[in-house]
């Protein structure tokens, strides 16, 4: 399947289901703490969401039973929301959050400190993140899609991080998974970048090993040395100037 740029009219309505997201972490941001647990910040996450008159991309998709992934510490992505499971000081959580406007979705996930959490912490959220605008960097026309697979697997080695191997990042439009599949190491992918393409860039870095299972719910996954993972995402669009972010609040 080829890679589909957007029209204006495509990238408008994409770009509110991006500001969407983006409140929706603006909310998370305040209601994170020890206490809440990750089936109260679901609720909190529809309700912006239903607000805002659009969809929660991720309810229903693939039989997905929520509107936003919570993943605690070892968990790396696609935690399901629990009543269960309450936010304890040192955790960190990576919230994935997807929204879809007049058609067009927005994808992005954030890793968020839960009180204060340990220096080693500290510093895989900080790679992770570095590694998240060093590949936005490279979403130019002009670049190959190994070029922003590289720049993350970089910045993670710079840091000393494993580098999750079966999830990526990847187009995004009319549906939350479009085509390409964008690696978050070298596989020297010679794809072209052109302008109003949208990809979502996501790595997902972690304290120790590379190597992940998924758990019998058979969504959360979680590496097999059960240190941290942490997950930073957004959906971007390349432009013949500077790589715009879709996943921001609009001013
Ligand atoms: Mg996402
Ligand atoms: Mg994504």
């Amino acid at each position: 399947m080829g890679i589909n740029r957007k029209s204006r009219d495509e990238i408008k309505r994409q770009r509110y289901a991006g500001h969407i997201v983006a409140l929706v972490h603006k909310k998370m941001k305040e209601v994170v703490e020890p206490g809440i647990s990750t089936k109260e910040l679901d609720n909190i996450a529809m309700k912006v969401i239903h607000e805002n008159k659009a969809i929660p991309t991720f309810l229903g998709y693939n039989g997905f039973p929520a509107s936003i992934c919570t993943s605690i510490n070892e968990k790396v992505v696609h935690g399901i929301p629990s009543e269960d499971e309450i936010l304890k000081e040192g955790d960190i959580i990576a919230i994935d959050v997807g929204a879809t406007y007049g058609g067009m979705v927005g994808d992005s996930a954030w890793s968020y400190a839960v009180g204060k959490i340990s220096e080693e912490k500290q510093k895989l959220m900080k790679a992770t993140e570095e590694a998240l605008y060093a590949g936005i960097d490279k979403m130019r026309p002009g670049n190959v899609l190994d070029d922003i697979s590289g720049a993350v697997e970089d910045v993670a080695k710079k840091y000393g991080m494993g580098i999750v191997r079966q999830y990526g990042g990847h187009g995004v439009g009319h549906v939350m998974h479009e085509a390409p599949f964008l690696y978050n190491y070298r596989v020297g992918d010679q794809t072209k970048i052109k302008s109003n393409y949208v990809i979502a860039i996501e790595p997902m870095l972690n304290l120790g090993t590379d190597e992940v299972y998924v758990l019998p719910d058979n969504w959360g996954v979680v590496t097999k040395d059960h240190k941290a993972s942490a997950h930073f995402e957004h959906t971007v669009l390349a432009t013949d100037e500077e790589p715009i972010l879709i996943t921001t609040l609009m001013e």
